[in-house]
């Protein structure tokens, strides 16, 4: 095998939302081909704003993206903390990284163009829409896929099921499904018009999340800046109808909040609400006789209390792609990308939940906690999260002969 024979294996992706586009390109870039299967028939703009750590920048980065994402989204230095009645600033976490890989606050719809615009450009990689993955099965070797529309069945020699929070792959695999969480996230954004009768002084010049008892609100810039993406996190589900007309009772719930925070919710288009679901922390990322591989949400969905889940979906494809072009046996190297990256996610989920303890602690408790956050250095609080974003892509190159 030389470095421009790529490995003869047919690799399927399910799903071509943040985390199947990025294994696609991190595929292509170790050498190897594959075909993405997704259901809808054209990418649409879905989702709002998403923070992007420099642990994920560094993958999107080696794929060469990183300028095409300046360019749409805002770099932020810090993440402010601030205390929910009065605004007074709790803390400030520094999330710069020393190699100079920024932390970006960017519009999912604008992360998803970049990709797909990656994609198209891609010989190696063969984007179907318009198919949706119904049936799968383990025979000769081989993993065998059934699409709607009668589509298949199609064999390859691995299944990448990047299908999102519920999983068709983690359904027909047996898995216990993502659970709710018993928070929602109601989210919306701000054009800039609206975003500027905010006042000079409340600017979101920056990431800043609000913390109260048993809820927090985030704000931060996207579109270049020319818009804010408003996260409202409250307890409960989602209201029946799935979409809402009335956020009195949410609204409500914000009111008596900081006065600045206030005037963003009241000019804020009407949120939309995002149930958060987790998947159970003990499920397998890989099933199907070590040939189906679970990425992203489909494999570890968490409550986006770290602002980590896309994150984690393109970790895991820089990983996956790292592990398989080492090695001419697929499932060895899904066996490989499990041990990795399980004990990574477990410390994310750790952060998570330490997070939602945190930021919601009712008083007398969160003035303590304001205490002790005021009294750590900046240094120290960026220290603590050294684990999480300094992580850095593992290199994707061809294959060299053996
Ligand atoms: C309020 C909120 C805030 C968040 N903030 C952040 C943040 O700041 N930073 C961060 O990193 N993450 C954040 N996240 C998490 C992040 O949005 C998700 O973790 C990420 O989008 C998951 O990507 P994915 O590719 O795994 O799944 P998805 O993006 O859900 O993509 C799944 C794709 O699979 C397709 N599909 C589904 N079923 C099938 C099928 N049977 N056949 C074919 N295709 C199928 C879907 O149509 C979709 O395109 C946040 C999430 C929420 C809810």
């Amino acid at each position: 095998m030389t470095a421009s024979q790529p490995l003869r294996i047919a690799i399927a992706i399910a799903g071509a939302g943040i985390g199947g586009l990025a294994a696609g390109l991190c595929l292509a870039r170790a050498g190897l081909r594959s075909t993405i299967f997704e259901r809808a028939e054209a990418l649409e703009e879905v989702g709002a704003g998403l923070q992007l750590s420099p642990n994920a920048l560094s993958v999107l980065d080696r794929l060469g993206l990183l300028a095409a994402l300046r360019k749409v989204g805002v770099a932020a230095d810090r993440v402010e903390l601030l205390a929910h009645r009065s605004g007074r600033r709790i803390a400030e976490v520094p999330v710069h990284s020393a190699d100079g890989t920024p932390y970006l606050s960017i519009h999912r719809a604008e992360l998803q163009a970049v990709l797909l615009a990656a994609v198209r450009a891609e010989p190696a990689i063969t984007l179907t829409l318009g198919s949706e993955l119904r049936q799968m099965a383990t025979a000769d070797a081989k993993v065998e896929l059934s699409f709607g529309g009668g589509g298949g069945p199609e064999r390859f020699d691995l299944l990448i099921a990047a299908d999102g929070v519920r999983s068709t792959v983690a359904r027909l695999s047996g898995l216990a499904p993502a659970a709710p969480t018993g928070a929602t996230a109601w989210r919306t954004t701000i054009d800039g018009d609206a975003a500027s009768a905010f006042g000079a002084t409340g600017q979101v010049a920056g990431i800043r999340a609000w913390l109260g008892p048993a809820r927090h609100a985030v704000a931060y810039p996207v579109r270049a800046g020319s818009a804010v993406n408003l996260v409202l996190i409250a307890p409960g589900g989602a209201p029946a109808s799935g979409r809402q007309d009335d956020t009195q009772g949410l609204v409500s719930g914000f009111s008596r909040w900081d006065p600045h925070l206030a005037a963003l919710v009241n000019a804020a288009p009407a949120p939309t609400a995002w149930p958060l679901f987790a998947a159970p922390a003990g499920r397998p990322f890989v099933v199907g006789h070590d040939r189906v591989v679970l990425l992203g949400d489909a494999a570890h969905a968490m409550a986006p209390y770290a602002a980590q889940g896309a994150a984690m979906a393109i970790e895991d494809a820089a990983v996956l792609a790292a592990a398989l072009a080492d090695t001419d046996d697929p499932r060895r190297a899904a066996r490989r990308y499990e041990a990795e990256r399980r004990p990574r996610i477990d410390k994310v989920r750790g952060r998570v939940a330490f997070h939602r303890l945190v930021y919601h602690l009712p008083a007398p408790f969160s003035l303590a906690r304001n205490a002790v956050l005021a009294l750590r250095p900046r240094d120290a609080l960026r220290a603590d999260l050294s684990w999480l974003y300094d992580w850095r892509a593992p290199a994707l190159d061809p294959r060299r002969p053996d």
